[in-house]
């Protein structure tokens, strides 16, 4: 990258963690112009402060060291989707998504070729060098037949690995986009009608009429094991003989700027829009300290329900609820958790890091969750996963109750759960009325009625244990 400061770009990257006016791009990179050419025209047009880049994960996922405009960096192949939600409540943005092929192609293209069909009011600009340059050189969808990569280290063959992927003529088949466009940066004359061509995806953007989509062939030397002279040459001589440059679709003269999208509505104004009616709405409380659990386990042993459970009680309690349950991808004997939160107003995020209550019946999931635990907090342990080898903390609470055992001395040893719940409720952990917690305990079995007798029938011994053996 030149010395001279481009405008619209950091005077120093100081973002990557050195003073410096160097990128990270290798030596021959097309990155590096098309960054600038965006740049530029971006503050011609007068748009940086409107302009907010999506980056990709890729060679570009550190845009936001060098564009001094809004940034905001996606997860794998989902620019499109995060460039669809700031188009959507900033209207007067001017949005950008940066992908590579390997981003966009691959594993994003569902994400791109929906957004593209939408006619979101954005533009992407995919960065097309035959590769995955990030990580290493592997085939990508626009690698081209013969094409030696770390992963078709013989050539890409049609027969095994497909065709090269021509996204700007396949995105030329959906309806919606206003503008589609290849052109490259291989030489200094393509790297000239680039910029008009960014240009002109930039303008429409400014006026608000729709998708744009610009495919820039790019050299990687790097990971085409190549100097950047040669290249540049692959870039134009062999890339554009699969994907030739030229504007494939200019619908911007007939475009008319988009209608604003519908306002986005609040957050209570959503909650009250999707909360569930069999259930009251939550109320600000702000006696109730929140509650942050982990219930964990394995599959079958009605993990999730236990949390349903809590929460349901929690919910008609008027409290405000999460869940958000993990298992493994086994049906049966896979570990299995769920996150909860009950607090007695809106929740900020239903991740639980380090709860004030763990429920476990399993060693692995006590082994895994234990250390996590906010000194103070409570455990419960089914006994039969501890031993003098468990894990354990002397600044929490370790509740151990026999769950498996009495539950299969009274009907089913898979009601180990229930025991869990009266313990729960004995100690009061939760603050949740008892009445909640009945009601839940029979409604979480609404779609097996024939269990409700025999899981009441659990839940009255368990309670008769905790009443004889906890405090
Ligand atoms: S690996 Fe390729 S795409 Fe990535 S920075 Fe280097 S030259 Fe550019």
């Amino acid at each position: 990258m030149s010395t001279k400061r481009t405008v619209g770009m950091f005077e120093s990257f100081d973002r990557s963690g050195r003073a410096t006016r160097s990128s990270h791009y290798c030596a021959g990179c097309g990155h590096g112009i098309l960054h600038k050419l965006i740049t530029e025209a971006l503050v011609e047009l007068g748009l940086q402060d409107r302009t907010v880049v999506v980056s990709p994960i890729g060679c570009a996922v550190f845009g936001y060291y060098y564009w001094d405009v809004g940034n905001i960096g996606a997860a794998h192949g989902r620019a499109p989707a995060v460039a669809t939600a700031v188009s959507r409540t900033i209207p007067q943005a001017v949005v950008v998504a940066y992908q590579g092929d390997g981003d966009l192609a691959a594993i994003g293209f569902n994400c791109a070729v929906q957004a593209a069909n939408r006619g979101e009011r954005m533009v992407t600009f995919m960065v097309n060098n035959c590769t995955y340059g990030m990580t290493g050189g592997q085939m990508s969808p626009t690698s081209l037949l013969g094409q030696r990569t770390l992963t078709s280290p013989q050539g890409r063959e049609a027969a095994t690995e497909g065709h090269p992927l021509r996204v700007a003529e396949l995105f030329n088949q959906l309806q919606a986009p206003v503008y589609i466009a290849r052109c490259s940066v291989a030489d200094t004359k393509r790297i000239f009608q680039t910029k008009q061509i960014v240009r002109k995806a930039l303008e429409l953007q400014r006026d608000g009429k729709g998708y744009a989509y610009v495919e820039v062939l790019s050299p990687c030397p790097t990971a085409m094991g190549l100097d950047a002279l040669a290249s540049a040459r692959f870039t134009a001589e062999q890339m554009e003989q699969v994907f030739p440059l030229g504007v494939i679709r200019d619908h911007s003269t007939q475009a008319v700027p988009l209608p604003p999208p519908a306002p986005a509505c609040s957050v209570p104004d959503f909650f009250a829009r999707y909360r569930d009616r069999d259930f009251p709405a939550p109320v600000e409380d702000a006696t109730y300290t929140e509650r942050r659990m982990i219930v964990a386990g394995s599959g079958g042993q009605g993990i999730l329900v236990l949390g349903l459970c809590l929460i349901e009680a929690g919910a008609l309690a008027q409290r405000f609820v999460t869940w958000y349950p993990t298992y493994g991808p086994e049906q049966r004997g896979g570990f299995a958790s769920c996150a909860l939160v009950i607090g007695g107003r809106t929740i900020g995020s239903p991740h639980v890091e380090h709860p004030d209550i763990l429920v476990c019946l399993t060693r692995p999931m006590l082994e895994r969750f234990l250390p996590l635990v906010k000194p103070g907090g409570v455990v419960f342990c089914d006994t039969m996963i501890l031993g003098p080898d468990a894990p354990s903390r002397p600044d929490v609470r370790i509740v151990a109750v026999p769950a498996t055992e009495l539950a299969a001395a009274n009907g089913s040893s898979r009601a180990a759960n229930t025991v869990m719940l009266t313990a729960l409720l004995h100690t009061r952990v939760t603050g949740l009325p008892e009445e909640a917690i009945l009601h839940a305990r029979d409604a979480t079995l609404r779609k097996k009625p024939s269990l409700i007798a025999l899981n009441r029938h659990v839940f009255d011994a368990g309670l008769a244990w905790c009443r004889q053996n906890l405090p």
